[in-house]
């Protein structure tokens, strides 16, 4: 399997070029040439199914290898019960993400990516050190942190922005261990950061100087299709689950609904329809931060918006890079047809997008408000608790089945654990913490609904401060040059 460039300007190379170069160098990202057919089947274990996928794109690969990668990242100790399970509520199949050791679904992927990326850097005869550059909306910071620390080779150095985090998310973060870590506060918003990396990612002149005292640069957001890879295969595991729960017959079509920011996990949904998963449609949930909605709906990208700071912030985004993923296929694999787009993106902030989206996709959205109703009636109906994330997606499948009369069975990817974002949870289950402290609201909210928190909250009020350096969002670049000690 090759992997080429959105944008037609790079040529095609083996998964493990594309993995540790992370994007494609002067810009675009990659992906497969062709998608590989895949029947679901049932009675599979999680690491079984992820190894029968993986064989399929990671031609480069021994099967020994993918093989020991997957039973080191889905271990027991990182998953200690099921990896992905799939909660039933009626017709709705809830796919729950966040079973990993950060407590969200970037687990499910950034587990996994470091172990790919040794490997494919072993494979490209890279000794270089590798410096990971992240930019987080919240979630992707901490489970990117925990993957990659320790890890021989590597440098993490994680951007957030300073007050567009949750209060427990960044504390996640700036108590993060090990040797090769480094977390910096940007006054600015996710775009800030985002964009400031990839400026960084096409700087040709830096990117020599850095190689001369043998550095590299990669991502670990989900431009990286060793990132994106491992997402295909949760979706062919709630399948397999619905029908094991009598949801649906095998090969009978599901829906299925993302609460989305960067496309990443929606996107990895659709490329598993490519392969054969049965789907009918993807329903793409955002927040007040709707840009994507009116992508969908109204055919129109445009990025000239107020930014919104909501109760679901791993999904604040306004540039959904993934997205550029859809578009090639949407186009019908015209690279500089993307290149345009992506240009007049950058140049005027809006983009027309094919009417073709609207086969496969419908696009809604939820404010706080509304999610916040959705989740108190999730938890008032089925005893069952989701954080304000995933019930931005359970308003928006309620308002596609209502919108649509269609009533095939739904899957809905449950992204964070409730205890992640407890001051809202609180807040829409009208309990009274009476606190301010993050911990006590979220003992509150074990004690008013006889929930566990998730163990990776479990005494991080008391872990100590490690990193406290916070920059404008104009010196990021600055900043990582001063680090790696470049001028
Ligand atoms: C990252 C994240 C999302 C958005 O996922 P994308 O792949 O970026 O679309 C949604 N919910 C939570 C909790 C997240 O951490």
């Amino acid at each position: 399997m090759k992997y080429i460039s959105t944008r037609a300007n790079y040529e095609p190379v083996e998964a493990a070029k594309a993995i540790t170069l992370g994007m494609v160098p002067g810009g675009g990202l990659f992906l497969p040439e062709s998608f590989p057919a895949f029947a679901p089947q049932t009675g599979l274990s999680y690491q079984e199914l992820a190894k029968k996928i993986f064989a399929l794109y990671l031609t480069d690969f021994s099967e020994e290898e993918i093989s020991a990668i997957v039973e080191a990242a889905y271990c027991k100790e990182a998953f200690p019960a099921a990896v992905a399970p799939a909660v039933r509520l009626d017709d709705t199949a809830i796919l729950e993400l966040w079973h990993g050791p950060t407590a969200a679904f970037k687990d499910m992927a950034l587990q996994i990516l470091p172990h790919f990326m040794t490997a494919s850097r072993r494979k490209c005869g890279d000794n270089d050190e590798t410096v990971i550059l992240v930019a987080t909306s919240g979630d992707t910071g901490k489970a990117a942190l925990e993957g990659f620390k320790d890890v021989d080779g590597i440098r993490i150095i994680c951007f957030y922005p300073k007050d567009g985090v949750s209060a427990l998310q960044e504390r996640q973060m700036l108590t993060t261990t090990g040797n090769n870590t480094s977390v910096i506060g940007v006054i600015g918003n996710f775009d800030d950061c985002q964009g400031a990396v990839k400026r960084l990612f096409a700087d040709e002149a830096l990117k020599d100087e850095l190689k001369t005292a043998g550095t590299v640069f990669s991502s670990a957001n989900s431009i990286n299709w060793g990132r994106l890879l491992p997402q295909i295969v949760y979706y062919y595991h709630g399948y397999a689950q619905m029908v094991e729960q009598g949801m649906l017959k095998m090969g009978e079509e599901i829906n299925i609904t993302v609460p989305t920011g960067n496309f990443g996990n929606i996107l990895a949904a659709y490329y598993a329809w490519k392969m054969g998963l049965p789907v009918g449609k993807f329903i793409c949930a955002s927040n007040e931060n709707n840009v994507l909605t009116d992508a969908i709906m109204a055919g129109v990208y445009n990025t000239d918006r107020v930014f919104y700071k909501t109760d679901s912030p791993s999904m604040d985004i306004l540039v959904s890079s993934n997205f550029e993923r859809l578009l090639y296929e949407l186009c019908e694999h015209d690279g500089e047809k993307v290149a345009q787009m992506m240009n007049d993106l950058q140049e005027k902030g809006v983009y027309e997008v094919p009417d073709a989206i609207r086969e496969k996709f419908f696009g809604g959205c939820a404010d706080g408000k509304k999610a916040a109703v959705a989740l108190k009636a999730c938890y008032e109906k089925y005893n069952y608790l989701c954080d304000p994330h995933t019930a931005v997606a359970v308003a928006v499948a309620e308002d596609y089945r209502a919108a649509s009369n269609d009533s095939a069975p739904m899957l809905i990817a449950s992204t964070a654990n409730p205890y992640k974002f407890p001051a809202a949870v609180c807040a829409a289950l009208g309990i009274d913490c009476g606190s301010e402290d993050v911990m006590a609201i979220a003992e509150s909210l074990s004690a008013a609904t006889n929930t566990e928190m998730h163990r990776a909250l479990i005494g991080v009020d008391k872990l100590p401060i490690l990193h406290d350096t916070v920059i404008d969002r104009a010196d990021i670049a600055e900043c990582v040059k001063k680090q790696l000690g470049v001028e």
